[in-house]
Formats: C-alpha cells, sequence, structure tokens
C-alpha cells in the first residue's frame, strides 16, 4: 500500500511542506510532538503518519484537531506534512531547487525570551529563500496566572483568562510584531489578518497545553489552500524529485539517505541521481524504508519496506554507493529520460548552490549544503574571501588546506553545526591554523572579525612599538654643562616626545643634517626613559661638540627614518597626541620643500 494521505482527494495536488523553525529551546520539537499527539492513533483511517524526517497530518485530522475551524469540505488539498527538524538541520529545510523544500514555514517564538540569534538567523534565511511563514508565539502558558484550556483554540482561551494576564500576553505578542517590523516584516496577530502574503500572521500557542494549535493548522492549511494550490498541483505518477535530509549509516542497510521528496513518485528499483560531495552518485534504488508504527517498535528491525511512494513524504533511501552523498542535495528518479540528462539536471542544481572561492580566504565547512549557502552570503555580506567550502565535519585535510594561505588572518576555518575531529584538532593547533565552530551564522562571522581585528590591533601595536616618534626640542642658552664625550645640556622638549637612543639633527635650509645620538636623559637628576613636550631636563648627546657642531639656543630634531616618518603619517596619525602629529607635519613640510615626494 502507499502510505499516503495524498491519495483520497485529489491525485495530483500534493501535500505541502512545512519546515519547523526557530531559536534553541523555544518549542520546536514540543510543538511537532504536540501536532503529532493530540491526534488519532496511527492505524485507524485517515491518522496521521509517521515518516522518515517527516509527519503527515492528512486534511482530515486537521480538521478534526481544529475543531470548528477547518470545514474540510472548503479543501481539496491533502493535508500537511511536516519536516522533523534533525538537531539544527533546518537550514537543509530551506533549500532546494534553487529556492525553499519547505513550501511554508512555522518560525516558533518563545514569548518570553522574544527573538533570539537563531530567530533572526531563520528569518533571514526565510527572507533570502522568500518562503511564506507565520510565526507561532509560543509557551503562552507561562504568562503569570494562566488559566490553561487544553487544546483550546486562542479564542476561546482568550476569554478564559483573567483582563491582566491578558494584557501580559498582549504585550509579549506585540514585542513580537515589534521585532518582526525590525526585521521588514508586517505582522499582526493572525485573526486580524487579512491578505497574508502582505502581513505575517502571529499565532499564540501552548506547545505544551496545546492551546492554539488548532489555530496554528488552521492557519497553514488556510494559507497553503488560498496560495499555494497551483505549486501543489504536480504530476504525481512522475518521477520523483525530492532533498536530501540527513546521511546515516544504517545497520544491515549500509550508508541510507533521509529524503523529502516533493514531486512524483519512486519506487525500488528506480535508477536514481544524487548529490555528492565529488561526484554524481547514479544508483539504484535497493529499499524504501519508513519507520515501523509505535506498535512494532520493539521488534528488531526498526523500518519496513514500502513498495512505492509518492511526493510529498519522507522517506530513507538504501541503495549502493551513497557514502559521498551530500545533505541539501538533490535526488531525482531517471524514469525513462537519458540518464544524462537526469545528472545534467541534478549538477545545475549543485553548481547553482556552489559557493563562490577564490585563492586566498578561508575554509568553510558546514553540516548541509543549504548552511553552506547560508554560510556563503553571510560571508560575502561581510567580505570575508571564502578559499574552499564544503559540507562535512573539519577534518585534518581541512588543517592542511588552511596552512596554504599566505595572510595570517585567513588561516582559519569555520564551521557551522560541525564536529571536529579530534586530530584535526590537534594539526590545527600545531600548524597554527584557527578554528571556529558555532551553531549561528552570524555569531560565526563576528567571533571570526573579532579574531582579525584583535590581530590587526595586536600587529598596529607591534608596529607602533618599533616605529620612532617625532619630536623636537631646543638647547637653553647657559645650559651647557659639558661640550662632547658624551655633550650635556639642558634642553626644554617643544613637541612630541623624546626617547632615549634616538638619532638627532638640526635642519639646514630643508635637509636635516644628524649630529650625534640622545643617550641618556636626567630629570632632577633621576634617569628617565623619555620626556614630554614642556618638560626641562638635561640630555647627554653623543657626536657633537657644543659651539662647533651645535650652539646654545638651536633647535634639534629626532631624525626620524623616511620609512617610519611614512608609516607614522599614513598607518598611526589617529593614534599619536596632537603635538606629536604637529611636529611630525612640520618634520614633513621641511623635507617636502626639498622633495615633494619624502616620505609618501
Ligand atoms: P526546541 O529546542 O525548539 O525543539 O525546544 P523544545 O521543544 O525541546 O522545548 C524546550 C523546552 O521548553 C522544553 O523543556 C519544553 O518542555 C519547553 N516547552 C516547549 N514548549 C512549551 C510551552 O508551550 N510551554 C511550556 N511551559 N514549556 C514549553
Amino acid at each position: 500500500m502507499s502510505e499516503q494521505a495524498n491519495s483520497s482527494t485529489n491525485q495530483n495536488l500534493r501535500t505541502p511542506i512545512v519546515a519547523v523553525l526557530g531559536h534553541v529551546d523555544h518549542g520546536k520539537t514540543s510543538l511537532l510532538d504536540k501536532i503529532r499527539g493530540s491526534t488519532v492513533i496511527e492505524g485507524e483511517a485517515g491518522a496521521i503518519t509517521q515518516h522518515i524526517g517527516a509527519t503527515a497530518v492528512p486534511l482530515d485530522v486537521v480538521s478534526q484537531v481544529a475543531g470548528g475551524l477547518v470545514d474540510p469540505t472548503e479543501f481539496d488539498l491533502p493535508g500537511l506534512l511536516f519536516i522533523d527538524t534533525p538537531g539544527h538541520h533546518s537550514f537543509t529545510t530551506l533549500r532546494a531547487r534553487g529556492g525553499a523544500l519547505a513550501d511554508i514555514a512555522i518560525l516558533v517564538v518563545d514569548v518570553n525570551d522574544g527573538f533570539q540569534p537563531q530567530t533572526e538567523e531563520a528569518i533571514r534565511i526565510l527572507k533570502e529563500t522568500g518562503t511564506p511563514f507565520v510565526v507561532a508565539a509560543n509557551k503562552i502558558d507561562t504568562v503569570p496566572g494562566w488559566n490553561p484550556q487544553e487544546d483550546a483554540p486562542v479564542q476561546q482561551t482568550y476569554e478564559a483568562q483573567s483582563d491582566r494576564v491578558r494584557q501580559s500576553l498582549d504585550e509579549e505578542l506585540y514585542r513580537i510584531i515589534g521585532n518582526l517590523s525590525d526585521e521588514g516584516f508586517s505582522s499582526d496577530l493572525y485573526w486580524r489578518v487579512q491578505d497574508f502574503r502582505a502581513n505575517i500572521g502571529v499565532i499564540p500557542v501552548s506547545a505544551k497545553t496545546g492551546e492554539g494549535v488548532p489555530d496554528l493548522l488552521t492557519v497553514l492549511m488556510g494559507l497553503a489552500q488560498r496560495y499555494m494550490k497551483e505549486d501543489m498541483e504536480i504530476n504525481l505518477a512522475g518521477p520523483g524529485a525530492g532533498t536530501v535530509l540527513e546521511v546515516k549509516e544504517e545497520q544491515g542497510y549500509g550508508t541510507t539517505i533521509d529524503v523529502i521528496l516533493y514531486d512524483g513518485t519512486i519506487r525500488p528499483g528506480d535508477t536514481v541521481v544524487v548529490g555528492g560531495g565529488n561526484d554524481t552518485i547514479v544508483t539504484e534504488v535497493r529499499a524504501l524504508l519508513k519507520p515501523k508504527a509505535l506498535a512494532e517498535m520493539r521488534a528488531e528491525k526498526r523500518f519496513e519496506q514500502v513498495d512505492e511512494l509518492r511526493a510529498a513524504s519522507g522517506v530513507k533511501i538504501a541503495a549502493p554507493d551513497l557514502d559521498d552523498a551530500m545533505a541539501g542535495a538533490p535526488v531525482r528518479v531517471v524514469g525513462d529520460r537519458d540518464v544524462d540528462d537526469v545528472i545534467e539536471e541534478v549538477e545545475a542544481e549543485l553548481a547553482s548552490a556552489q559557493v563562490e572561492t577564490e585563492e586566498e580566504g578561508v575554509v568553510v565547512k558546514a553540516d548541509t549544503l543549504g548552511s553552506l549557502e547560508a554560510m556563503a552570503n553571510a560571508l560575502e555580506a561581510a567580505e570575508i574571501p571564502v578559499m574552499r567550502a564544503e559540507v562535512g565535519d573539519i577534518a585534518p585535510r581541512d588543517i592542511a588546506v588552511a596552512t596554504t594561505v599566505n595572510d595570517e588572518s585567513h588561516r582559519a576555518i569555520l564551521g557551522f553545526n560541525v564536529d571536529v575531529y579530534p586530530d584535526a584538532e590537534q594539526r590545527a593547533e600545531e600548524k597554527g591554523v584557527h578554528l571556529f565552530t558555532n551553531d549561528v551564522i552570524y555569531q560565526l562571522v563576528d567571533d571570526y572579525d573579532t579574531f582579525v581585528e584583535e590581530r590587526e590591533r595586536e600587529q598596529r601595536e607591534a608596529v607602533f612599538d618599533n616605529i620612532m616618534r617625532p619630536a623636537r626640542f631646543q638647547i637653553l642658552q647657559d645650559h651647557v654643562f659639558r661640550q662632547n664625550d658624551p655633550a650635556v645640556v639642558g634642553v626644554e622638549v617643544l613637541s612630541g616626545t623624546l626617547k632615549r637612543n634616538t638619532p638627532v639633527g638640526v635642519f639646514e635650509g630643508n635637509d636635516i643634517r644628524r649630529v650625534g645620538t640622545v643617550k641618556g636623559i636626567q630629570d632632577q637628576g633621576e634617569d628617565v626613559d623619555e620626556v614630554r613636550a614642556g618638560e626641562r631636563v638635561s640630555v647627554s648627546i653623543d657626536g657633537p661638540t657644543i659651539g662647533r657642531d651645535v650652539d646654545e639656543g638651536d633647535e634639534l630634531w629626532v631624525d626620524l627614518p623616511e620609512k617610519h616618518a611614512k608609516v607614522l603619517e599614513q598607518e598611526l596619525l589617529e593614534e599619536i597626541p596632537m603635538d606629536e602629529r604637529e611636529a611630525l607635519h612640520m618634520f614633513l613640510e621641511t623635507h617636502r620643500k626639498r622633495d615633494p615626494f619624502w616620505g609618501k
């Protein structure tokens, strides 16, 4: 038997695919569990069916859960297929066919917690893929004083609350509406929304008590029926097309792929083309597997085989040669087409997901093609060049790639939602490759940016420490304590900071004549390393004889090498004090009267 909810209604209308997204702990899993659990027991006619990676809720069940809200005779779509997003694989569900695998999404937001990094990330991806969505404002039962109404529609539950509770909830809901507005989405409480294409509907729900779940299903069903019916008209009997959700080792079957089928039909024996990490895979379906009904779970086998499957559904495909298959990659049944045409089609789709790489840049790893693409977009926006981008965990091979860059700051691997092999971690440390991992894209980008800034700052400081600084000082009248070897004189620093061991000279015309090196500085009998503008100290200068090479009253300059003057003017100007800047400008101006390109 084909285990579709589809067949009962219209042969050529497939079930819309729904993705559930949101920040960790905001209730995605609970909401799916609620939708699954609140309904007819599996096995009964028209009941919910558990797919691999998805749950199908047929129209009858939607109608039953929604109570009076949905009249099944007004609908001809067969129901809804919810993708059970494993962990954080959600971006996979948002990419396929150059757009999104999901036809519609639920963005789950905890009313207490509001928008969080993964909420914003999900919104960005929804925006990029143009996926329509509704917001489930979850955990309304946690509003203090809440009077729970198990599985009731929103209106009924609202009426059961006190004014104060209702007001608190409204405040939370309007905060979410405000957040959506900040992201450029106009939204409102769903019962006020006339056109769901123009406004995002916000639905208060509790995944714990089931309140609002009838409304959520009603809105989803209504949205799909009203705006997506045309997209759902497919040739269900045609060759199957889908997207890999996960690649998994399965005892007795080897490497298998969990696939969401969004078009056509697939059968055991079909030749399929699957996107791979290196080469496109052409293989033959050995078995189509679905989870065993709950009651039979204790049996040693977790799966049972099906002999045909139609879109939309989730299925595990067992076939040879799937080791290199990629999460997020396309799967196509060849059918009566030329296999080369299908290969071309799959490769074209993969190419569209290909990340633009450059000769020099960071290495990027992600858990699925979809997330890799999302990473690439974020990195492009942040102007971070990418040298290599691949699906998979961080392996020693990646470290080797990262060490080939010239720019130290590109010696980095950014991993989204991936693991790091222990030997890769060790290798990275040995080779000085910086590893960044996170399950929020923009935090990864942020962490990397911070690292680069920190490095640049350190480099600037290192340069700064080694750079000679401008200063101008005057030998005071009647303050010659020693003529030469070394000369010891009283001076006043006119601008800048005079340091020990700096060469000094006097300007003759527009050229500086080196007279010697400041060896020591004494301030009231104490040796000091440096002295600021405005202060009077005695200095010892190696080289000159006072009265012959220099005189009392003469103005001396630190004889800045041209290179140092250039770095100061071009890179460090902001970091030096005003009086030093003034000394630098005077110094450069004098030199440039002679040679306009001096220090440029
Ligand atoms: P996910 O990470 O988004 O899948 O979040 P979970 O579904 O795992 O939920 C995270 C936590 O919040 C769990 O402890 C849930 O029991 C709790 N939770 C989820 N939804 C609700 C809700 O509507 N009300 C309350 N009180 N708790 C909830």
